[in-house]
């Protein structure tokens, strides 16, 4: 029996073993991950699941029982050391081995720790990307910490993590090194309304604000910046962006290039190993060049690209990104990918919070950030597909139906 191993078994690795039996692959399906828990959905960890306050259950990617009913093998807790792609063999953690036909490595990202001085003897400092983070944040919050929370990072987990803890009573303060949160992913006044949003809700956002050294006395930490200022945290949240889980891959010879090289199929430079989610640089077929995404949408479609070219068909990657965040009461939907724009619109609706950003290279629609408002999100993701060309002048009158703004 022909044997696919999957090292990684999260949003990507989970779909494409699921994907791999719709597509009919006969044969044996095993899955590692070093994590110990059933899979599970990783975005509510900033949301619901942090703002709950209690270990409340996670939300499984699949049920134990549908694992069972696919055949499909997990072996949690089990760490995968080395790939052998001449002999065709993984080596596990305490050194057993396995062989594979075919090989998909889904083994996303781990959180950047930087190197602050003091940071590793900091009191309750944590990053947030796992069951296990979100468990020890609780754990401390618990025994007492989490009253005074400062976050490094103004990015989306920093922010979703400010209203979660925020929701729990926590002052909480977030601290951006740039001159505005979210500046490496959307417009200054998308940055500006989650600034505004943030204030309004009595967290305190300050920008420009470099961490240099972090002081522990046992209970609290003082958190120092660049410009001499001072904050007292008794829990620390980093969010200051992920590293690619990448070495193993290139220690077996696998091409990496910010991430693990894949061609439209997810295949790597080894015809037999293909790559997915998180840990990939892969080519949009929609922008022309090649990215690194950090989403659902990417580990869920790239996994399933991968089963069918595994299966034999090779359907070819296609997708245009999409992604959400939510913070208090606003939910934003991103679609497509802003870098390179030269020109922002902004249609206001006449509800209050309820506005979309389109974004433009000359005549063409790059993506949009609709902030409350699905309708704005559903129609930029049928004119972002079917790239026809917008009348820029109806768009920005909110009187105009959205679906009258082609040309
Ligand atoms: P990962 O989820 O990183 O999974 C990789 C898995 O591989 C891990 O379980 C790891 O333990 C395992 N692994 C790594 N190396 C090995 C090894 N050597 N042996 C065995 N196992 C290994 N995306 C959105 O689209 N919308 C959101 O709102 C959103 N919110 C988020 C909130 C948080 C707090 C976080 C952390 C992420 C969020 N994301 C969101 C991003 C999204 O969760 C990721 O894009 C997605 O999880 C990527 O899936 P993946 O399977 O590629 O990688």
């Amino acid at each position: 029996q022909e044997v696919c191993a999957i090292i990684g078994a999260s949003h990507a690795g989970v779909n494409c073993a699921f994907a791999l039996r719709k597509e009919g692959w006969k044969g044996k399906i095993i899955m590692y991950d070093g994590d110990p828990e059933l899979p599970y959905h990783r975005p509510p960890l900033s949301k619901a699941y942090l703002s709950a306050g209690d270990i409340m259950g996670l939300t499984p990617l699949k049920s134990e029982a549908a694992y069972l009913k696919e055949d499909i093998v997990l072996r949690l807790g089990t760490r995968i050391n080395a790939i052998h792609p001449k002999r065709k063999e993984i080596i596990l953690e305490n050194g057993d081995s396995q062989a594979y036909h075919k090989l998909v490595i889904a083994t996303g990202a781990r959180p950047i720790i930087p190197r602050i001085p003091g940071i590793e003897t900091a009191t309750h400092l944590y990053p947030l990307r796992t069951a296990a983070h979100v468990n020890c944040i609780q754990e401390a919050i618990k025994s007492g910490a989490g009253k005074e929370v400062v976050i490094i990072g103004g990015g989306y987990i920093g922010l979703e993590t400010a209203a979660s803890l925020k929701k729990l009573g926590a002052n909480v303060k977030v601290l951006e090194r740039e001159e505005r949160i979210l500046a490496r992913v959307t417009a200054p006044v998308m940055s500006d309304f989650f600034h505004q949003l943030h204030t309004e809700n009595d967290v305190e956002v300050l920008t420009g604000k470099n961490v240099v050294s972090i002081e522990s006395n046992g209970n609290q930490n003082t958190v120092t910046c660049e410009d001499g200022s001072h904050y007292i945290a008794d829990l620390i949240i980093v969010g200051v962006g992920i590293k690619v889980n990448v070495e193993m891959a290139e220690k077996a010879g696998i091409k990496i290039k910010n991430g693990i090289l894949v061609d439209n199929s997810a295949r790597t430079n080894d015809k037999d190993i293909y790559a997915i989610g998180d840990c990939t640089y892969h080519f949009n077929t929609y922008y022309d060049r090649f990215v690194r995404l950090e989403s659902v949408q990417n580990a869920v479609d790239q996994a399933k690209i991968a089963a069918a070219a595994i299966c034999g068909k090779e359907a070819g990657y296609n997708a245009i990104p999409w992604f959400w965040s939510d913070q208090f009461d606003v939910k934003l939907q991103m679609v497509g990918l802003s870098e390179g724009y030269d020109e922002v619109i902004i249609r206001k609706e006449n509800t209050d919070n309820c506005f979309s950003l389109w974004y433009f290279i000359g005549d063409d629609l790059l993506s949009v950030d609709a902030v409350n408002n699905a309708k704005a999100y559903v129609w930029g993701t049928k004119f972002l597909k079917s790239r026809v060309p917008i009348d820029k002048e109806k768009l920005k009158d909110s009187t105009v139906d959205l679906k009258a703004i082609p040309k």
